[in-house]
């Protein structure tokens, strides 16, 4: 019987596995061993040799008190962490009870690691820093024969580096795409399996290819119609999980999205309605890009849903005054949606570890009244309390950086 190499998988980070699973059914040792997916912790395959997880700070204690009772029930087995936590905070990861943790993409260190196991020796130990950045375009975002097929990543890595997000940290600064070609070939597979809607997967994705509006244009065209071509009933561009910079926003684009995509709203990462705060998050663009490009989606006929974040450290209440303005300008000016959060602090960003900034009473009830109107959405309390609990993770040792 081959030892088991099993990939936890949850909701949550369905979408990070196909392209490790691909990397680790290539490597030259993967005939030795036996790859399964683990969906529920109480599940574990007879013969598992090695678990891999992968996950965010969030998600941190439930993953902490996971690895505490595999330890107990399970003292062979090699436990393996990657994804956005473990490379931010590799240390500390290594600390909660695993065996060997990658910082940074994994697909490459994962071949490595595998044939380490496969040999039989002891199992690698201790963290394992990936500098090589998967080129994209050279898997496929699906892995059928492990059954993972989740959305179609169409790219990764993001030039902008805003301060409250993890995504240039883990992924770079250089923007890699899969073809239309490439995707479509994994829309094919995924079909075959029974799936016919499809999301798309991008930190920006009006960012696809191309070098300026009419390239990307016709790139995303491309993409469309190669998607549908290989069986695609319906698909979704530019909305959750996915959103597009306001300063990408252009009327050929949307008019693409209108006519071709399922979604009717498209997700507009605004961030503040203050230029001062833009300029703290380093977000590249203005409040006026974002005011045009929630005029135009409307124009266009879509929904524009916009983020605006409060609390992010330096916002001052004046810029909070500024953002409310904006959330009515666009609520009274346009059929928006505005979807309303509160920064939360995360290891491998650069903020981080700011606090975020208190917010006034009369902002939540601001926010509250337009929730009841049912044109504002947003969990921001929970992310209160998610960013209060990371920050007393951090106080108790159990984030080290
Ligand atoms: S928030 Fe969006 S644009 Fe900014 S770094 Fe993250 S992925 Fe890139």
């Amino acid at each position: 019987m081959r030892p088991v190499f099993a990939l936890r998988v949850t909701p949550r980070n369905r979408n990070s596995w196909p392209s490790v699973a691909t990397a680790l059914l290539g490597a030259e040792a993967a005939q030795a061993l036996d790859f399964r997916v683990l969906e529920r912790p109480g599940e574990l395959p007879d013969g598992t040799r090695a678990l891999a997880f992968s996950f965010v700070t969030p998600e941190l204690e439930g993953v902490a008190r996971e690895v505490r009772a595999l330890r107990a029930s399970h003292p062979g087995l090699w436990l393996l962490a990657g994804g956005a936590h473990a490379s931010a905070d590799p240390e500390g990861t290594l600390a909660l009870g695993f065996d060997a943790v990658v910082a940074g993409e994994g697909e490459q260190a994962a071949q490595r690691l595998c044939g380490a196991l496969a040999a039989g020796g002891p199992p690698p130990t201790g963290v394992w820093r990936s500098e090589a950045l998967l080129e994209l375009d050279q898997s496929l975002h699906v892995e059928p024969r492990l059954g993972l097929f989740p959305f179609a990543e169409i790219s990764r890595g993001c030039p902008c580096g805003c301060a409250f997000c993890v995504a240039t940290r883990l992924f770079g600064r250089r923007m890699r795409h899969r073809s239309p070609q490439v995707v479509a070939a994994g829309v094919a597979l995924a079909a075959r399996a029974g799936y016919h809607r499809f999301r798309f997967l991008s930190p920006d994705a009006f960012s696809y290819l191309g070098r300026d509006t009419l390239e990307r244009r016709a790139a995303l065209e491309e993409l469309l119609v190669r998607c549908f071509e290989a069986g695609a009933s319906q698909l979704m561009l530019g909305c959750f999980p996915s959103e597009v910079r306001p300063d990408r926003v252009e009327p050929e684009l949307l008019a693409l999205l209108r006519a071709r995509c399922l979604n009717r709203t498209v997700v507009i990462g605004a961030q503040a309605g203050s230029d001062r705060v833009l300029g703290l998050m380093h977000r590249g663009h203005t409040v006026e890009a974002s005011r045009r490009a929630v005029r135009l989606a409307h124009e266009a006929d879509l929904v524009p849903l916009v983020d605006v974040m409060f609390g992010f450290p330096g916002e001052a209440p004046e810029d909070r005054q500024a953002s409310l303005a904006f959330i009515e300008e666009c609520l009274r000016e346009t059929r928006a949606l505005i979807h309303a959060h509160v920064y939360m602090p995360l290891p491998g960003s650069a903020a981080w570890p700011a606090a975020p900034e208190p917010v006034e009473d009369r902002v939540w009830a601001a926010l509250e009244a337009h929730t009841r109107t049912g044109r504002l959405e947003g969990d921001w309390r929970k992310h209160q309390r998610i960013g209060a609990r990371i920050l007393r993770w951090r106080e108790e040792g159990l984030i080290r950086v």
